[in-house]
């Protein structure tokens, strides 16, 4: 139907006839010829309607409207000088028309198709085809493609098998409620949606498939943020007879393949930091490493403070810690004060600031001080004149990290002191494996230890001692990758001792027979002499939003759904009919809804 698509034409094309199709972009008549910009996937060229080169084309184009899509043949000929536009590819030709076929004309869509409008989302999802018609939203589906092609690519050359595992299946334990379907051929029963392959996954490696990998759609149902969806996409893997240096070097290798194919971005080996470090310096398990602001100990500095809430926190065993945010020691007092109440929003009990200026600390508590402990207060917080510096103290370490560390990120956000960088500079990507987490962390409201990572996760053995008597002390063979401030992907070495696996669900409260019940099929699988195995599953959608420079997951998904977990383009989700409803056994407590909101 076509010879050539709109964006690769040339100059070097000049004379040849070309047969493009495509839709249009936008029209403009000038002293009787009209212009018209022919739009496809690879891009923009001008297309030229005159009567001098044929009447009927001209005729014919009057009708033409944005998004009416069409077929045009033409000469390829060079624009007039003068006319020449530089920012866009095609900028030197246009296209002659002399035959113009409207395939089908186009109401007038609900907004424009431009990349550089801003188009509330809701109305984006709904028309979602006209949104994915924008040059940004094919890059990004261009971009995830490269990026899984890549990942393909690397896992042939490894050895490892692509297997697809099932949709419908039993629950799997990674931390978020489950979606559930139910059965109409097993009255009361119902399958749950994979919240991931984990333990299919681990099956094939008691199988002697040794090394696996799935590009696999998992679902959760949690609470939606920007960097989550309640289906999302995961790289999958698992292999055999490794210890953890070896699942980290095969993905570290991976994501500078995928890095060099996809970006041509040569990579820095990966910052590795274990889970206490990130937490000191940065104040999260996820640091963003593109800018400094660490978190510092001002404990020695003020080892003989007299100042109260110092004082009373240091002798408790407590910390008292301070970010120092460059330049900005002069910030108002009003917004001194809602940094203040951010900080207690937080968690802190309260914030202590201080301007470093020219003529001493500008703090409410600087005449607290003695002039030694200022200088050192300063010295301690590496800050320097101008900065301000930020002080937690708490009885909790925990509570100091995590305030400054929430500080640290939205701080830097809020006063651009992440530097600027183009995506081809490797500088803009710092990667991160954190290691060495605990294996459970205390649910507070629920009064019980949870697994940090999963069940099924190993744990470093000189630490395995106090899996009974001081939960909090053990450490799990579990690494993440981070990006930027992103958590990429986690995993950890499985425990593929039948023995040990029971004992962990016992610490974890869970009864012999309920073990049984929900994981019997993997305890069985245990009694067959299984490997030593570990994986990790790093999430797709975030590694493309970031290679993107976007923001938002939903931005590089196809069809994705809001914060309220609906799909403005199907209107999922929706009621049933009773007759449905009655066929699998159900009945609804919720009256009809007429849709979700
Ligand atoms: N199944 C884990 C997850 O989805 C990843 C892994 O342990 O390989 O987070």
């Amino acid at each position: 139907m076509r010879s050539h698509r709109c964006g690769d034409l040339r100059a070097s094309d000049g004379g040849r006839t070309a047969i493009l199709c495509g839709w249009v972009d936008g029209r403009r008549d000038h002293g009787g010829v009209t212009f018209i910009d022919l739009r496809d996937t690879s891009g923009i060229i001008q297309v030229v309607f005159s009567s001098d080169v044929s009447a009927r084309a001209h005729d014919a184009a009057q009708e033409l409207r944005g998004e009416f899509c069409i077929k045009v043949t033409g000469e390829v000929r060079a624009r007039r000088p003068g006319t020449v536009n530089d920012n866009l590819a095609t900028g030197e030709i246009e296209v002659a028309a002399e035959e113009l076929e409207v395939f089908s004309r186009s109401e007038t869509p609900p907004f424009q198709i431009d990349d550089h409008q801003e188009i509330e989302e809701s109305l984006r999802l709904k028309y979602r085809y006209l949104d994915l018609r924008r040059g940004r939203m094919q890059a990004n589906l261009k971009l995830r493609h490269a990026i899984i092609s890549a990942i393909r690519s690397f896992f042939d050359e490894e050895g490892f098998v692509e297997i697809e595992t099932p949709m419908l299946t039993r629950a799997t334990p990674e931390g978020a409620r489950d979606y559930f379907v139910p059965s109409r051929v097993h009255p009361g029963s119902f399958y749950a949606l994979p919240q991931s392959p984990q333990l299919f996954k681990q099956l094939f490696m008691v199988a002697g498939l040794d090394r696996y990998y799935q590009i696999v759609r998992c679902f959760r149902d949690e609470d939606l943020r920007a960097d989550r969806q309640p289906d999302f996409t995961q790289l999958d893997l698992e292999m055999s007879f490794v210890e953890q240096e070896d699942v980290l070097e095969v993905a570290e290798r991976m994501f500078k393949h995928v890095w060099r194919e996809a970006l041509s971005v040569e990579l820095a080996d990966f910052v590795r930091l274990t889970f206490a470090e990130s937490m000191e310096r940065f104040g999260s398990d996820k640091p963003d490493l593109r800018f400094g602001m660490e978190i510092k100990d001002l404990g020695p500095a003020l080892s003989s403070t007299e100042v109260k809430i110092f004082r009373s926190v240091l002798d408790s065993g407590g910390a008292v810690k301070a970010i120092a945010v460059p330049g900005r020691g002069a910030l108002a007092r009003k917004d001194l004060d809602a940094l203040v109440d951010e900080a207690k929003a937080l968690g802190a009990g309260g914030l202590v600031w201080a301007g470093v200026t020219s003529e001493g600390l500008r703090s409410p508590l600087a005449k607290l001080f003695g002039d030694d402990e200022r200088a050192g207060l300063v010295a301690a917080a590496e800050a320097s004149e101008g900065d301000l510096i930020l002080v937690v103290a708490d009885h909790d370490p925990g509570v100091v990290h995590k305030t400054l560390g929430a500080l640290r990120g939205r701080l830097a956000g809020r006063f651009g002191l992440i530097p600027e960088r183009d995506r081809s500079d490797p500088e803009a990507w710092k990667f991160a494996w954190i290691v060495d987490f605990p294996w459970f962390e205390w649910d507070e409201a629920e009064k019980r230890w949870d697994p940090i990572h999963h069940p099924f996760t190993g744990m470093v053995e000189d630490t395995v001692q106090y899996l009974e008597t001081d939960p909090g002390k053990v450490i799990s063979k579990s690494y993440d990758i981070t990006l930027n401030g992103w958590e990429l992907a986690s995993g950890s070495i499985r425990i593929h001792d039948r023995k040990m696996q029971e004992r962990v669900f016992e610490a974890l409260g869970i009864s012999r027979d309920e073990a049984q019940a929900k994981f019997g099929f993997l305890l069985d699988a245990l009694r067959f002499g299984p490997p030593p195995h570990g994986g990790i599953a790093p999430g797709i959608d975030r590694i493309v939003a970031l290679a993107a420079g976007e923001t938002n997951i939903r931005e590089v998904i196809a069809y994705p759904k809001t914060q309220t977990a609906h799909d403005p383009l199907t209107g999922a989700p929706a009621p049933v009919t009773p007759d449905q409803l009655a066929a699998l056994h159900l009945q609804t407590t919720h009256p009809p809804n007429p849709g979700p909101i």
